[in-house]
């Protein structure tokens, strides 16, 4: 089954108001398991509204059409689709009662005549009550095709929605559709990509989508089936197959789970503390970690330590190295590490030191050149990055591979 959205309103055309309705919906109506190919946003016009309503019922099975629903002149989402629907307008008795009721304790010592214009609903709609408003929600459907209208502000849309349109949905496309995220780090989109060219080849059900995060990938598999367990068993073995092809680069299956949700929990798991010792990311890196609820069990203290003295005073990296090999060195990442570790006595430490530009950058050592070190077990891992973009992007990526770092040297040494 397809749905088409339609958002009505100058003010969304103007860009005055975000189009979240449109956003709530889509992620609604997928989840449902409804196919969507077109959403379309037009001005409060009857011609161009009817035109798009019109439009809308030729390639798609139900429209959900959004605002437009109020007492105004400017309000005219109802009729145009009546028209269109050639279903005239009558008045409902019932929703005047409501409309009544509604308004009898609010600000108004007489309802004003043009709240009963939201009273008339096309011949033959289904009405849904709108509890947090005056206009109704309407169903109107007709030679197999079905048009909903739904106030525009979303205190009424969404409720509406979800008590009376998503069930209605559910009873009309008894298919649902489950899918299941795979979190990747480590490894790029193309290279993510031609791993599981395979798998994405020839896919219809379950389907592979990959979505390119700042140094992630994300993989959804999505299956539609009769029933929630029948899409579940479908999409397991797919998951099971993309998991055994990426190992230790797939940090989470979980939707809501982040990076450093991921490596908090590997510490925590671990029973293991962490200090962070940062040069460029100037303390992004504990930032992030501390986002985690919960950190406080995992971690005490941070260094920050852009300049030499810093590095020195505080992580007791050696006057001769930072001479000879510089401060963006594996030597002083290394040092920084080591250092780290027994400044804050924890037992794991991430360093990380580099060029975020814009300027610094030499020949040798060009902008974007990064040193990422952990130091656990008495062990040094050092890894050389080349970061391209600008300064915030480098330093950005260099705490998503920092991150990323510390927690496949976890699971190396650890596990
Ligand atoms: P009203 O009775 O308030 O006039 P309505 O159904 O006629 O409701 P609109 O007049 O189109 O709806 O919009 C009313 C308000 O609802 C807007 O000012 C805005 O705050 C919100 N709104 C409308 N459309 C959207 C949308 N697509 N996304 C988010 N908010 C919206
Ligand atoms: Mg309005």
């Amino acid at each position: 089954m397809v749905v088409e959205l339609v958002s009505v309103g100058t003010e969304l055309l103007l860009g005055n108001i975000v189009n979240t309705n449109t956003q709530y919906l889509a992620e609604q109506c997928a989840s449902l398991g409804l196919s969507m190919y077109h959403q379309v946003v037009v001005g409060d016009n009857w011609e161009r509204l009817a035109e798009v309503v019109q439009t809308a019922l030729r390639r798609s099975d139900v429209v959900i059409l959004t605002g437009g629903l109020g007492p105004t002149e400017d309000d005219l989402t109802k009729e145009v689709c009546a028209e269109v629907m050639e279903m005239p307008l009558r008045e409902d008795s019932h929703t005047r009662k409501r409309i009544e009721d509604y308004l009898k304790n609010g600000i108004f010592k007489k309802i004003p005549d043009n709240n009963w214009k939201q009273a008339q609903v096309p011949e033959g709609a289904i009405v849904l009550d709108n509890l947090n408003g005056t206009a109704p929600g309407l169903i109107l459907e007709k030679e197999g095709k079905t048009v909903v209208l739904l106030p525009g502000p979303p205190s009424e849309l969404i409720p509406l929605f979800q008590e009376q349109v998503s069930p209605y949905l559910k009873k009309k496309q008894p298919e649902v559709l489950r899918s299941q995220m795979i979190k990747i780090c480590g490894v790029g989109e193309s290279q993510v990509e031609a791993e599981i060219l395979d798998l994405i080849d020839g896919q219809t059900n379950p389907t592979i989508a990959t979505y390119a995060k700042t140094g992630e990938v994300h993989l959804r598999v999505t299956a539609r089936a009769k029933s929630e367990e029948e899409a579940k068993r479908m999409v397991k073995p797919v998951v099971k197959e993309i998991k055994s092809r990426f190992r230790d680069s797939v940090y989470s299956a979980r939707e809501e789970e982040t990076l450093e949700m991921a490596v908090v929990k590997l510490l925590q798991k671990y029973e293991l503390t962490v200090t962070t010792a940062e040069s460029c990311t100037g303390g992004l890196l504990a930032g992030r970690l501390v986002n985690v609820p919960g950190a406080s069990e995992v971690f005490r203290e941070g260094f920050i330590t852009y300049a030499n003295k810093a590095k020195r005073k505080y992580l007791d990296v050696s006057k001769s190295t930072l001479k000879k090999y510089g401060a963006v060195s594996p030597e002083t990442a290394r040092e920084m590490a080591i250092g780290g570790v027994f400044a804050a006595d924890c037992d794991v430490c991430v360093a990380v030191t580099g060029i975020a530009g814009p300027e610094g950058g030499t020949e040798e050592k060009p902008v974007g050149l990064v040193y990422i070190a952990t130091y656990m077990k008495e062990k040094v891992t050092v890894k050389k990055y080349q970061f391209k973009g600008n300064r915030e992007k480098v330093r950005e990526m260099a705490v998503v591979r920092a991150l990323d770092l510390l927690r496949r040297s976890i699971l190396e040494n650890y596990r």
